[in-house]
């Protein structure tokens, strides 16, 4: 199948081309007729298989058709990252339509605000939002929804996840009954279903191989002890070839700690997580996308959004505890159709999060040897300092740290 197949207008066409897709992946084979020809849909597809592109071409091809006067699709998405990078996608597909693009969220200062108060005031075709920042503008007049036709809920297990399930409801009773709604999602979970049954009507379902790492995936996995980690960890990063690469650690002490200790090592990483600004964040994932910026540590907050091309190496510092999130970690790499490789280190205490991903993907990861070199570091009895929970301790108002959830 090709792109011709689905007759998309000649505006569009040009987009994809441009784009660079020439053949399209199984989920958009498979949702894009269905979309097309009008029927609500519940797909369960995960970041990296196409999904986005499999709603957008239909929405875009019918945006295309009826007109560009008013706001006619609102997607939902669980991040502000994400909503940026669905907002790049559109801006790529429909460069050569005229179709207009926003993506709505929260942070940031007072101009953001009026930016998208503007943009939603001229009533932009498509608007991307995060749930909380959309009700804001729909409670204040601001935004009016009475044309719409597509209500788009991309990745809605992690909505829910994050607690805006009132948030959606609210906004979907702002929207006109008569639309199509199409939920993505990359699990589905008792409560998707539940929350499907409520939105959809006669939906189609559509799922590729749910749960499965691209095939490109070199996976690998080295069983080490705590003290292993970091000095591998720098093996692999000086001797291999690789280029642009995503450490996830457990928590961001973690991930704090072990930038640092690059960073003594003279190398070129960058530590992300929940305490820096937005902009900051922002800075890091271009200055990552541009290339400049060859290794960023996370924590799986990283694995949800970021969509870089090019990235040839993932590495689990820790094992995740939640098999599905390293399915979302290595996804990261390998991204449509390429190759990479996905390394885990696995202390004694992770191996049976180890044996739940292996039953997940329903095989044994290629286990290779530590180097000899590294043989001869010897078990700290005690965990190192990075690896400690935090005290609990009772903060006074007045020293509360400024770290955000
Ligand atoms: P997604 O799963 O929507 O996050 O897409 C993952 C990546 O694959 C994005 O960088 C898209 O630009 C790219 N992509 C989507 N569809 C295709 C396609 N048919 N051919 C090549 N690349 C694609």
């Amino acid at each position: 199948m090709t792109f011709q197949d689905f007759n998309f207008n000649e505006h569009l066409t040009e987009g994809v081309i441009s784009m660079g897709f020439t053949t399209p992946t199984p989920v958009q084979e498979m949702a894009i007729p269905i979309i097309l020809a009008g029927q609500d849909i519940i797909a369960c597809a995960q970041t990296g298989t196409g999904k986005t592109g499999a709603y957008l071409l239909p929405v875009l091809e019918h945006i295309g058709k009826t007109g560009k006067h008013h706001t006619a699709a609102l997607i939902l998405a669980p991040t502000r990252e994400l909503a940026q990078q669905i907002d790049q996608q559109v801006e790529g597909l429909a460069y050569f339509t005229g179709i207009s693009s926003i993506a709505v969220f929260g942070g940031g200062d007072g101009s953001a605000y009026e930016q998208q108060r503007r943009g939603i005031q001229n009533n932009v075709n498509i608007i991307i939002a995060t749930p909380g920042r959309l009700i804001a503008h729909l409670t204040s007049g601001v935004l009016k929804l009475n044309h719409l036709t597509h209500l788009i809920l991309d990745e809605a297990d992690r909505m829910l996840d994050m607690g805006f399930q009132d948030d959606i409801m609210k906004i979907i009773s702002y929207l006109p009954k008569e639309r199509q709604t199409l939920l993505f999602s990359a699990t589905m979970p008792g409560r998707i279903r539940s929350l499907a049954k409520s939105v959809l009507i006669n939906p189609a379902s559509v799922s590729i191989a749910v749960s499965q790492p691209a095939v490109g995936i070199d996976q690998q996995i080295y069983r080490v002890h705590d003290a292993q980690k970091t000095p591998l960890l720098q093996m692999i990063l000086k001797n291999g070839s690789y280029n642009s690469i995503l450490i996830f650690c457990s928590r961001k002490e973690i991930v704090k700690s072990l930038a640092r200790e690059l960073k003594a090592a003279r190398m070129n990483v960058s530590a992300f997580h929940s305490d820096l600004e937005q902009r900051e964040r922002e800075e890091i994932l271009l200055s990552f996308k541009n290339k400049q910026l060859p290794v960023i540590i996370g924590t799986d907050a990283l694995s949800r959004g970021i969509d870089v091309e090019g990235i040839d190496l993932v590495v689990n510092y820790d094992v995740p505890g939640d098999p599905e999130d390293y399915i979302h970690r290595i996804g990261r790499t390998a991204r449509a159709e390429t190759t990479g490789t996905a390394i885990t280190f696995v202390n004694h205490r992770d191996e049976h999060k180890l044996k739940s991903i292996e039953q997940l993907i329903d095989k044994p990861i290629r286990l290779i040897a530590v180097p000899d070199e590294l043989a001869g570091i010897q078990q700290v009895r005690h965990e190192p300092a990075a690896n400690k929970r935090p005290q609990r301790r009772q903060w006074g108002n007045k020293n509360k740290p400024k770290s955000k959830p």
